[in-house]
């Protein structure tokens, strides 16, 4: 679903990610675990065509990037690490103004923000405006705006930052759910029992390079008190 060859991110002051090659499998749960600064951000917005890469090449679900820019944007599903809702516009209206960027005619739109309204247990919460949810109801919200237009793979990134214990872990049940309906999900942290919860691999990142790729189980077994002490730094 997800291949990457030689990916490479300079920054006029930062080599942000180096010699990057990994692949995610269809239906996979795959984490980027690292520290503050290893390149998690920049590796989601290269792949969500939101930041240029630098030289590389990365196929999502059968589409070069880069090249058919609207079809490969398609594929993808993202929540970004700092809420961006409107927050002066309802539940509602912060959807459907994603469904309309995505050109879904009405009625589609109607009914997918209805399902997925309830599918992340925001059904009663249609009409309040942003501003009155609170972190966990916005993190649920964007889960939802994010899978508004069926993308193939949805990229979630720290998805968890600022959250209270119960709440992670209803994110984390959502997250383990719409994995078990049959998306593909990219996501990255600095928490590494949320790696362990969730994913299938995980890729340890370390400066811009991937430095483990492995099972949860493994990563712990073998590096664990190393990938412990390097997410403390
Ligand atoms: P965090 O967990 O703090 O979000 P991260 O793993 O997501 O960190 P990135 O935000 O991808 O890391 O940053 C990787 C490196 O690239 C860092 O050295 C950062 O300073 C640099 N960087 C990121 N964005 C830019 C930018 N727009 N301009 C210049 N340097 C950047």
């Amino acid at each position: 679903m997800i291949q990457i060859q030689h990916l490479n991110k300079t920054y006029k002051s930062a080599h942000a990610l180096k010699d990057v090659n990994l692949q995610v499998d269809k239906g996979e749960l795959f984490a980027f675990l690292g520290p503050n600064g290893a390149g998690k951000t920049t590796t989601i917005r290269i792949l969500t065509g939101l930041t240029r890469l630098s030289s590389g090449t990365v196929r999502l679900n059968g589409f070069d990037l880069g090249d058919r820019e609207i079809e490969t944007r398609r594929q993808c599903g993202l929540v970004p690490q700092s809420i961006n809702l409107d927050r002066e516009l309802s539940v509602f209206e912060n959807l459907n103004i994603h469904g309309k960027l995505f050109r879904m005619n009405k009625q589609k739109r109607l009914r997918r923000i209805e399902e997925l309204l309830d599918y992340v247990e925001m059904g009663d919460r249609k009409g309040t405006l942003v501003k009155n949810l609170s972190g966990g109801m916005k993190r649920r919200v964007m889960i939802a705006r994010a899978l508004l237009h069926s993308p193939a793979i949805l990229f979630l990134d720290e998805p968890t930052v600022g959250l209270d214990a119960g709440m992670r872990r209803k994110i984390w049940a959502l997250i383990k759910k719409i994995q078990q309906h049959g998306t593909t999900v990219f996501l990255t942290t600095h928490y590494i029992e949320e790696a362990q919860f969730l994913a299938d691999r995980v890729a340890f990142l370390d400066r811009g390079t991937v430095v483990v790729l492995d099972t949860p189980v493994n990563l712990m077994n073998r590096q664990g008190t190393w990938a412990l002490d390097c997410l403390k730094e």
